[in-house]
């Protein structure tokens, strides 16, 4: 056993969510010899959680969004890596068993932020959230990122009366721009959402007379007012899981920080990939960085590809509704006109129908697309991700972006 020949014999894989189970799928499928070991802490591990609002809305099943894993492996699902001794590359997991590994792959995910103190997410997630609570009176959704976009339109999808809290000024607000955020307000008023922005939830208070009392339980606002809710859906962000890494003295800042091979600064045995990670000082909490890293890393690891290097993502990031469409991506919040006072040249193409909820921006700086929005049409939005990923100049005519008529897209 070993790496002599430069490629590990034994890979101990932490964590089994979206980054994990890709890269065990292509580990196995490049290099069928090695030894694959998966601790995973949840007793139900390998689900696409893209699709979990989906269950939430009762378009999918639970079961319909596990994610296929290779046969041949070693998972050990509800077990837990509790301690990494890289000295003797070891790790000890949650029943007391070691694991010894040539190469140590971290695939921990996130964990979420929580607004106030005390509050906790109920024990199985979304699972939990739509078998005991389809019919919850009103339901509170704290948090306007995406997922909460998604989480109130999908409890909006099943007739209760929601109501979507967000601190900031307008909802998506480091993703969207003014005008973005105003559009996308009136999508959700339609399908019956109640948008309180402007204001952070301060926290959970009981009715006057206990949590069954007849006034009932609710959620307190910054600003003083109480918006009654018989369920309250926390989606204020994620941070990277990084306390097994921090134990085992790895670096760390916001996530575990790997080089563009993935593997660890402070340890070229172990690897981080997925939400956990951080490379280039960016930690990617979605879904397609995960994956392409799972890649990179299971081409490395397999001695397909020993060069193989991650060195970074452009990626759209897509609302998936039935409401509305929704791609953004990169620097999408600068200001229509910043490029007349910016040094660089910053330009801003825009089109917006306000009858139809369309609006579409793109940023171009030096010829290149840094950023944008599509809202309510999506038609353009090959063309927009191929022009984004690109390294070439843009051509001269854009319009093509925004637009199909007379264009490419
Ligand atoms: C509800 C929801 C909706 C989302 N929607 C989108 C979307 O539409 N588009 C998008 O791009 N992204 C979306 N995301 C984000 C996306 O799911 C994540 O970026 C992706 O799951 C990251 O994959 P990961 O493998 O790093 O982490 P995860 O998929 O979270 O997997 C981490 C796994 O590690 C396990 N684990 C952690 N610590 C240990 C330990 N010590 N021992 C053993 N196991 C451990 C956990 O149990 C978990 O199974 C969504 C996330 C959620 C929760």
């Amino acid at each position: 056993m070993g790496r002599e020949d430069g490629v590990a014999r034994r890979v101990l894989v932490v964590g089994c969510g979206m980054a994990g189970a890709r890269f065990v799928g292509r580990l196995t499928a490049l290099n069928p010899d090695i030894r694959i070991t998966v601790l995973d802490g949840e007793q139900r591990p390998a689900y696409n959680r893209t699709l979990l609002t989906g269950v939430l809305a009762g378009r999918h099943h639970p079961e319909d969004i596990a994610l296929p894993l290779p046969p041949g492996i070693d998972l050990r699902t509800g077990v837990r890596a509790v301690t990494v001794h890289r000295a003797t590359r070891t790790v000890v997991d949650s029943t007391g068993t070691e694991h010894t590994y040539d190469a140590l792959v971290l695939a921990t995910g996130s964990r979420p932020r929580h607004p106030w103190p005390r509050s906790r997410p109920g024990p199985g997630g979304c699972r939990h959230l739509t078998d005991d609570h389809a019919d919850a009176g009103a339901p509170v959704v704290v948090g306007g990122g995406l997922l909460g976009v998604e989480t109130a339109l999908a409890l909006a999808a099943r007739t209760l009366p929601v109501t979507l809290v967000h601190r900031g000024p307008h909802l998506l607000h480091r993703h969207l721009d003014t005008r973005a955020g105003a559009l996308l307000r009136g999508v959700l008023e339609d399908a019956g959402v109640t948008v309180r922005t402007g204001t952070p939830a301060s926290g959970p208070v009981d009715g006057p007379d206990g949590p069954d009392g007849p006034e009932g339980p609710g959620v307190r606002l910054g600003n003083g007012d109480v918006v009654g809710a018989d369920l309250v859906v926390l989606t204020s962000g994620t941070r990277p899981r990084v306390g097994l890494a921090r134990r085992a003295g790895l670096p760390v800042r916001s996530g575990v920080v790997v080089a563009d091979t993935l593997a660890s600064v402070g340890d070229p045995d172990v690897y981080a990939i997925g939400d956990c990670a951080e490379h280039r000082g960016v930690v990617h909490d979605t879904a397609v960085p995960a994956w392409q890293q799972a890649e990179v890393l299971a081409a490395r690891l397999s001695g397909h590809d020993r060069h193989a290097r991650f060195t970074g993502a452009r990626t759209l990031t897509r609302l998936i509704t039935k409401d509305v469409d929704l791609a953004v991506f990169g620097e999408a919040t600068t200001a229509i006109g910043a490029g007349l006072r910016a040094a660089a040249r910053t330009d801003v193409l825009s089109v917006s129908d306000d009858r139809r909820r369309v609006y579409k921006k793109i940023v171009t700086r030096d010829d290149r697309v840094v950023g944008g929005i599509l809202l309510g049409d999506l038609s353009t939005v090959d063309t927009v991700r191929r022009a984004y990923e690109t390294t070439g100049p843009l051509p001269p005519d854009r319009l093509h972006l925004v637009s199909t008529l007379g264009g490419d897209g």
